[in-house]
């Protein structure tokens, strides 16, 4: 079943026009993206955790856009400070400075409440360890974003999800009962059902084998091409890197490279020539 029905074409909510040029047009990189603003946008972002001589530059002034529609791998080595970035573009954690725009918003500007609001609204999150809720079934974690904003489950949408997902008979089950593969087909499911302005992945493939990475990874490509997600995507993995589009990596707290995605080969080169 295509991905791409002219029903599902629209988000559910409509966007104010002018929200994807809110950005400063002189701050927001625009290199590879011709042009465009970015959907997600870090401007001089910083993260330090600790204080004194435990203090630690886990982002150090990190400038990077995030194109609409599109699928960017974050890669770096561990410690580099990849999971950071990802929490501070999706309003998961606050940076130390430097700003973060999401979908128009300069989530500094926004209280804890709204941060939440924002957060449910405009952003989906996949996980490494799937982060299901253990006493709720298929059916009820992939909702759940919707029941926590008292939004209407579209029947069609919620099936189409479902049916692409290949989880239409696991729905009664909970995660326990559920694959590894079966469990983050249905934290995809999640991340998508509220038509998130980004889905962000923090190795989403990395306790998955290598069949249920590439379905993963596979629903992941489909609702770029043909629902216009956008992605951002972290892995370790240049193979899962390769379904991507843009490729970014990341070395002590800086970004060392932005460019298109080629080959697997390429990425692989490119992560050695960083190292
Ligand atoms: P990556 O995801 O690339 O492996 P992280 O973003 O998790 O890297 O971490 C970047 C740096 O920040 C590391 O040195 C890590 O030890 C440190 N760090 C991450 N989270 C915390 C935290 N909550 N408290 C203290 N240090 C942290
Ligand atoms: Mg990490």
């Amino acid at each position: 079943m295509a991905f791409s029905q002219p029903a599902y074409s629209q988000p559910a909510y409509s966007q104010p026009a002018h929200a994807q040029f809110a950005l400063d047009p002189l701050s927001a990189p625009v290199g590879g993206y011709g042009g465009v603003a970015p959907v997600v946008a870090a401007h001089d972002l910083r993260k330090c955790y600790g204080v004194g001589d435990a203090e630690v530059t886990a982002l150090d002034t990190v400038d990077i856009g995030f194109a609409r529609g599109r699928f960017a791998a974050v890669m770096g080595a561990s410690g580099s400070g990849k999971s950071t970035l990802l929490h501070l573009l999706a309003a998961l954690d606050r940076p130390t400075s430097g700003t973060v725009v999401l979908d128009g918003a300069d989530l500094s500007g926004l209280d804890d409440r709204r941060l939440t609001a924002l957060r449910r609204d405009k952003v989906g999150f996949v996980f490494q360890s799937f982060n299901l809720l253990p006493a709720l079934n298929a059916q009820e974690n992939i909702v759940l974003p919707l029941s926590l904003a008292h939004r209407r489950v579209a029947p069609d949408w919620f099936a189409y999800l479902v049916d692409v997902m290949g989880i239409g008979d696991r729905l009664q089950h909970r995660p326990a009962q559920l694959s590894g593969g079966q469990q983050q087909r249905v934290a995809v499911a999640r991340a998508l059902i509220s038509r998130p302005a980004v889905v962000f992945a923090d190795e989403p493939t990395g306790n998955l084998d290598s069949r249920a990475s590439d379905d993963v990874l596979g629903l992941l490509r489909r609702s770029v091409d043909e629902l216009n997600q956008t992605i951002v995507m972290v892995t370790h993995d240049a193979g899962a890197a390769s379904y991507a589009d843009d490729l970014v990596v990341i070395a002590d707290g800086r970004v060392v490279h932005e460019g298109a995605v080629e080959s697997r080969d390429a990425v692989a080169r490119v992560l050695e020539a960083a190292r």
